[in-house]
């Protein structure tokens, strides 16, 4: 950078005043950097905090997590939602370890860490280690859009490149970590969605500002289109038993565990076409009770609603080979908190 970057030294005397406080300010231990950041990726700082101080009492260095079950590590995260979060934390700590190297300290290693992007590399190596690399969040992505007038939309590859490279370009060698968090910080605080140009450090130099048309940054191409999905769970009950099976594959909420689940797609779920409930309505004429239905969760690209049904079997029912082989297991309903199961899961009471 050079020594007259007047856009790095208005915005880090702006910080120096304004600057929000966080509770993980100062922190500089990188462990601790990354498990932060992930936390909040998809999460407010509100709700994040008390999962991450549980998170690194319970594990606190990267050693600990790699040494850990799965379920251990999901169990933590339950409720925080994003779940391949916590599964690539914990396969990252794992490449740490076999690495045999301790925490990287080059941003291309921390890059390559699974679940780590650009952004999470760049605070990481500026926080942690001092190193002038770029983190642009969101509210980064606004601050730069706007104070440059850059044209291109920010949900292609292009304007992602464009603005990383910009950032790049502005990061200081003195205070890179803090020139990170102050770009942040004026986007939460000052350049929000409707701007307080008034109060802004930047005004002077701001192309948006300027054509007075901040709010027509950042530009966006098309939103994402969500998919409607629908699902019916029956939670089988044998006496005090319930029969559970863990998430594989590559859907939704993997490696959390769930009920019966009868997926429809699109259309409205069959339970009598599901072969696993079949199994066992052979076996035992069961008693099928509607829980709830209709209840909405948004994911990322999709929508879901979702029914609950409970089929109340004797206990003397055998688990089905089809239930067997579909990797659903009778646990005792006590030990379900044992489980981790997703968010939605808790608006039914059993
Ligand atoms: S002058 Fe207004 S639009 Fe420009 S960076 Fe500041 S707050 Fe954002």
């Amino acid at each position: 950078m050079s020594q007259d970057n007047f856009f790095a030294n208005m915005l880090l005397a702006w910080y120096d005043v304004y600057r929000r406080e966080l509770p993980w300010r100062g922190e500089t231990d990188a462990y601790r950097i990354w498990v932060s950041e992930i936390i909040l990726q998809q999460t407010q700082v509100v709700q994040g905090w008390g999962y991450y101080r549980r998170f690194v009492e319970h594990f606190p260095n990267v050693v600990s997590l790699a040494r850990a079950e799965e379920d251990e590590v999901l169990k933590l995260w339950e409720g925080l939602g994003y779940y391949s979060r916590a599964r690539n934390l914990y396969a990252a700590a794992k490449q740490i370890v076999a690495a045999g190297e301790g925490f990287p300290r080059t941003y291309e290693a921390v890059r390559a860490l699974k679940g780590v992007g650009d952004y999470t590399a760049g605070a990481i190596c500026s926080l942690a280690f001092g190193l002038p690399v770029a983190a642009v969040d969101g509210n980064g992505y606004r601050v730069l859009t706007r104070c440059f007038g850059i044209a291109d939309a920010v949900d292609t590859a292009i304007g992602q490149r464009t603005v990383k490279e910009l950032a790049q370009s502005l990061v200081p060698n003195m205070r890179p970590g803090d020139f990170n968090q102050a770009m942040m910080d004026l986007g939460a605080k000052v350049c929000v969605p409707r701007p307080q140009c008034n109060d802004c450090p930047l005004v002077d130099m701001c192309v948006a500002h300027a054509e007075g048309r901040e709010t027509a940054y950042p530009k966006k191409r098309g939103k994402t289109k969500v998919t409607e999905r629908r699902m019916a769970y029956v939670v089988v009950r044998r006496g005090e038993d319930v029969l559970i099976r863990r998430r594989e594959g590559r859907d939704v909420w993997r490696g959390l565990y769930e009920y019966v689940l009868v997926d429809g797609g699109t259309k409205e779920p069959d339970l009598m076409d599901n072969a696993v409930l079949q199994s066992l309505w052979q076996t035992e004429r069961g008693v099928l009770k509607t829980l709830r239905q209709g209840i909405k969760h948004v994911l990322s690209h999709r929508r879901l609603t979702v029914d609950f049904y409970e089929l109340v079997l004797s206990a003397e029912t055998e688990l089905s080979e089809q239930a067997k082989a579909e990797g659903y297991f009778f646990v005792p309903r006590e030990r379900l908190d044992e489980y981790a199961f997703p968010a939605l899961f808790n608006k039914v009471e059993l």
